[in-house]
């Protein structure tokens, strides 16, 4: 079926541009197969002309075969006076064997005479020639028209026989890019309809957010008539990124009702964000729209009471059709409803009425005053739910722990002691450790294994330390969040104290607690 809208992804081009991104060329076809399983049409690989790797990343995707994505090369138009068959920025575009090539011209006079150093018809001229001698190869040719809105708005008949020189060359696509990210969204809707008007090819839309306009921009052209619109995973690229095709493609097919994707694929719009990410090795943006893990989190009370009653009301989709989740945080801000709604969420059947509700209440709002914070500490969250659900014990307890540092010279060692009682059975164990941290949990541990030998399968994936009030100096509080995981599930702990090693062992016997606990 043919879509309303074409998505051509530059992730891998102009996303790559972007500050602390460095894919390599395994990363790239792992993103490639990745788009192409989501259905976007176009997947632009990169700039053979610009760099090696480049130019490895097409040798080893003309082996691919993709289902629903075409591969573009990017480049640019010929050198200024120089045969376009004799240009060899052109003829690596050539040798990388994709369908669709994009090559991007001067639209804006200031870059035709001050950047390329050149007069107005040559411009013209190595616009038309390039596109046709990439026809005259069979190519798909998309022209990216750079600074298409700063040149019209400078020389609107310039720039519009730039656009109809890559048409008269046989373009199957103009793309007007607003290069530097400064466009207002009235001035892209002004300038598109100006040139579907004189264009009889296909017009599109490619925009960056140096305005927070990326999204809005790209919108505004569809609705003066593009017809296909270019973008990044994550609204990844140079400066503060490219149009975020993230959050662009909820936008057209579920509040402008136009067909993007095939069928299912939005549903799987989070997935695919969180796996770019990871990629990228960058941390997932939770505000980011639609995709962001706070996309959906419902955190004031009266918020929360509503969502219970009536799920849309401070909700403008269901979290599920774009594939995410709708969170309840729990925090000092929280009603009833946020406990109710996340024990249900945990498994636990509790209403309004429940009378531990209360208790429950009372001891998250008490230990958050204390500096805990259980929205990202789901695991010591089930565990409290659970102890004033069901009054057990827990299921071993520390009794008496200790921790020493030396230092002698250059080596420095690390030793901890730990007494734990698992019903009338004690044990102490003792241990070293790269630091007082590392010791104490390899103790707790090896004395809890002998009473638990789940427990074996079980360990830390990530220790994040903050420091709460830090106008105390080494004196301050500090947070401790542990992750943890037993190779099926993970979950993360907290722990608070004034005393590091402390807040870790709290939040260190919480992890091994829910490990114990989780099934049972
Ligand atoms: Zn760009």
């Amino acid at each position: 079926m043919k879509p309303d809208i074409e998505i051509y992804d530059t992730t891998l081009r102009d996303g790559s541009q972007g500050e602390g991104i460095n894919f390599s060329v395994a990363d790239k076809i792992r993103i490639a197969e990745k788009l192409d399983a989501f259905g976007v049409h176009y997947i632009e690989g990169g700039w053979p002309g610009s760099n090696p790797k480049d130019i490895e990343f097409f040798q080893l995707a003309k082996r691919k075969s993709f289902r629903n994505s075409k591969l573009a090369a990017f480049g640019s138009t010929r050198r200024k006076n120089l045969p376009v068959n004799l240009d060899d920025q052109v003829l690596l575009l050539l040798a990388a064997q994709t369908a669709v090539i994009t090559i991007y011209g001067k639209t804006w006079m200031l870059h035709v005479k001050e950047v390329l150093n050149t007069t107005a018809d040559e411009n013209l001229a190595m616009i038309q020639d390039t596109v046709r001698f990439l026809k005259d190869h069979e190519k798909v040719v998309v022209y990216d028209a750079e600074h298409a809105f700063d040149g019209y708005k400078d020389n609107p008949e310039y720039a519009m026989a730039s656009w109809q020189a890559a048409e008269k060359g046989g373009a199957d696509l103009v793309v007007l890019c607003d290069t530097n990210g400064g466009t207002l969204p009235r001035d892209v809707t002004r300038i598109v309809e100006a040139a579907k008007v004189k264009l009889r090819c296909a017009v599109g839309i490619h925009t960056h957010d140096d305005s927070g306009l990326g999204v809005a921009n790209a919108l505004a052209a569809v609705d003066a008539g593009a017809r296909h619109v270019q973008g990044t995973i994550n609204g990844y690229g140079e400066r503060t990124g490219n149009c975020n095709l993230t959050t662009v493609l909820p936008n057209l097919e579920l509040k402008m009702n136009l067909r993007c994707l095939p069928e299912g694929s939005l549903k799987k719009l989070r997935e695919l964000s969180d796996f770019v990410a990871a990629i990228a090795n960058l941390r997932h943006d939770p505000r980011q729209p639609w995709v962001g893990s706070a996309a959906f989190a419902h955190k004031g009370g009266t918020h929360v009471n509503a969502v219970q009653k009536v799920i849309h009301s401070y909700e403008h989709v269901n979290p599920e059709t774009v594939g995410n989740t709708r969170r309840i945080l729990i925090s000092d801000l929280a009603g009833r409803s946020n406990i109710v709604m996340k024990a249900r969420e945990l498994g636990y059947a509790i209403d309004n009425d429940t009378p531990e509700l209360k208790t429950i209440l009372n001891r998250v709002k008490d230990l958050e005053h204390q500096g805990y914070e259980f929205e990202a500490a789901e695991g010591s969250m089930a565990l409290l739910i659970r102890k004033a659900l069901r009054h057990e014990n827990a299921p071993f307890k520390v009794d008496a722990y200790h921790v020493s540092l030396r230092r002698d010279g250059q080596n420095s060692a690390c030793e901890a002691t730990v007494k734990v009682r698992v019903g009338e059975k004690r044990a102490h164990t003792v241990a070293d450790g790269d630091g007082p941290v590392n010791a104490l949990d390899t103790a707790l541990r090896s004395a809890l294994i002998k009473f638990f030998p789940l427990l074996e399968k079980v360990q830390l994936t990530d220790y994040k330390v903050r420091i709460i009030d830090t106008g105390t100096g080494t004196a301050a509080k500090t947070r401790v969040l542990l992750q943890t995981t037993d190779t099926e599930e993970e979950w993360s702990t907290v722990g608070v104290s004034e005393n590091i090693v402390e807040a870790s062992l709290q939040a260190l016997v919480d992890s091994m607690e829910y490990a114990l606990l989780k099934g049972a």
